[in-house]
């Protein structure tokens, strides 16, 4: 942050076309430094989050808050004259049918600096990501870029003969229009079998595309925003689509597990195409160096297994281990036994190498892989959640073997955020995933009978594992899927076999 008596500059950002990502370097640089960020809604808010924490966020694009353009101008002008460092983030490309350029005179007649950052604008990504190419040299030369949305006060229409000479066109701001930029075209001589793709939404998981010709156009119902492609290059789009093929495209798949361990998953199914609606039913927090923790430290060399049944037990217990003082060593006597890949990966991280994984990452499995060694006579600690379930340390005694239980994490639920609680509550998202029992319960207890019977009927779960896939079934929920591999990649394999078998 800077001074109150260093002169105010403005930075005029593009934010590229919606994905977060898609915004230059250059614009998150400036988006970290500034103390006020002046926004409209063509932006992500995602983008947002790049900006400082206390950076004032001024929303202009939106009702009730919608400013005319010389307020916004007033608005820069007021903030630069007060010496603040502002990004004024645009939609796209600040200069490319953005009123950029307003912004720069105002600022410059009030003596403010500014900077011009571009961004990828709605026609080159709308474009890109609907398989197009804006130009090839195969389908000619030339490419034009319009609005279909004429100022009021524009005495002159657009040239159409002129532009239906174009090999490309691409229309902003058109949805509208299309029906009438269609018929213009064909009476100044383009031909009617002319390929048009309007891409609505470009670059948004929900991003749709529609492939027609000029003549029918007129039928085409389109919602802003759209961006409509006009010339022969549309018909590549048969053999490089690739942004709406990714097998999970378009999916409204919402994650439940914590917020901590989200984000592989999120990557994951982002990566192939769906949109994530984060809900995080699960909050995990560490109980310390409580006495049984420290008593079963203490007596570490005398356990001949000590069993990890989660990620989270490693962390907490191995934090605890050397929050005691001790390192790795202190394992030296025991054999270490993991659930599965993940927790046994998580305690490679810590330089320790499991003896043991089942080959089906389940409490039973586990069971009988441990009973298979021969668990009479043999001690075992088990660091695990709260609560948890009792199979692995009963059967274990069962079989005559001293097990130590000892708690070292618990997990609660957090509150949920409203405003994606009550889009699930609509209906308005195709699956669910769980990770454990646990995530469903949590889920369950968000919502009311009615909205309940409204998510059974509308949305279908995806489950880690059979025993998560039975508590949502007794819950009520349609298990559309199970993992085969109880893992986070046998999930994300699972969702991607289910969504090819339904789209075949
Ligand atoms: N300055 C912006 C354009 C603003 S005009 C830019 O450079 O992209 C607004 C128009 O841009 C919309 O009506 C639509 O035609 C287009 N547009 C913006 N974002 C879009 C998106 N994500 N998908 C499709 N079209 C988009």
């Amino acid at each position: 942050m800077i001074g109150r008596d260093a002169p105010g500059v403005v930075y005029l950002v593009g934010a590229g076309p919606w994905q977060p990502d898609l915004l230059t370097v250059r614009g998150q640089t400036l988006l970290g430094r500034a103390e006020v960020v002046v926004h409209d809604y063509l932006a992500n808010p995602a983008i947002l989050e790049w900006a400082h924490a206390d950076a004032e966020l001024i929303c202009v694009g939106r009702p009730p808050s919608r400013l005319k353009q010389n307020e916004i101008n007033a608005l820069l002008v007021e903030r630069g004259l007060a010496g603040q460092r502002v990004v004024r983030l645009k939609g796209g490309d600040p200069f490319v049918f953005g009123r950029g350029s307003e912004e720069a005179e105002a600022l410059r007649a009030a003596g403010i600096a500014f900077e011009v950052v571009p961004g990828v604008t709605a026609a080159v990504a709308a474009a890109a990501f609907a398989g197009i190419p804006v130009t090839d040299r195969r389908f000619g030369s030339t490419l034009a870029l319009c609005t279909g949305h004429q100022r009021a006060d524009a005495d002159s229409d657009l040239d159409w003969p002129a532009l239906a000479r174009m090999d490309t066109l691409v229309f902003y701001m058109g949805a509208r229009r299309l029906g009438t930029i269609a018929t213009q075209l064909m009476a100044a001589g383009k031909s009617p079998d002319t390929p048009v793709a309007v891409v609505r939404w470009a670059t948004r998981a929900d991003q749709t595309t529609q492939v027609t010709r000029l003549d029918a156009c007129a039928t085409l119902c389109i919602r802003p925003p759209a961006t409509i492609i006009v010339g022969p290059v549309v018909e590549l789009r048969d053999r490089i689509a690739w942004f709406e093929s990714r097998v999970l495209h378009g999916l409204r798949i919402v994650i439940t597990r914590s917020q901590a361990t989200q984000a592989g998953l999120n990557a994951q199914l982002a990566e192939l195409g769906a949109e994530i609606i984060q809900l995080p039913t699960i909050a995990i927090a560490g109980l310390g160096e409580t006495a049984p923790v420290q008593t079963a430290i203490s007596n570490l060399a005398q356990y001949d297994w000590i069993l990890f049944t989660s990620a989270n037990s490693v962390r907490h217990f191995l934090g605890a281990v050397r929050a005691a003082g001790l390192d790795p060593r202190a394992f030296a006597n025991a054999r270490l036994g993991c659930i599965g890949p993940a927790t046994a990966r998580c305690l490679d991280a810590h330089g320790l190498r499991a003896d043991l994984v089942p080959n089906e990452y389940v409490a039973e499995a586990f069971l009988d892989a441990l009973l298979a060694q021969g668990a009479a006579g043999q001690r075992f600690l088990l660091p695990r959640a709260r609560v948890a379930r009792e199979v692995l340390p009963n059967r274990l005694r069962e079989a005559g073997a001293q097990i130590d239980v000892v708690a070292t994490y618990e997990t609660h639920a957090p509150d949920a955020d409203p405003v994606v609680r009550a889009r699930i509550a609509a209906g308005d998202v195709d699956l669910v995933t769980f990770t454990s029992s646990s995530t469903v319960r949590h889920f369950r207890a968000l919502f009311d009978a009615d909205e309940w019977a409204l998510i059974c009927a509308q949305t279908a779960a995806a489950c880690i594992g059979p025993i998560t896939a039975e508590t949502a079934q007794e819950a009520g929920l349609r298990v559309a899927l199970t993992a085969e591999t109880y893992t986070i990649p046998g999930l994300v394999d699972a969702l991607s076999a289910w969504r090819r078998t339904k789209e075949a």
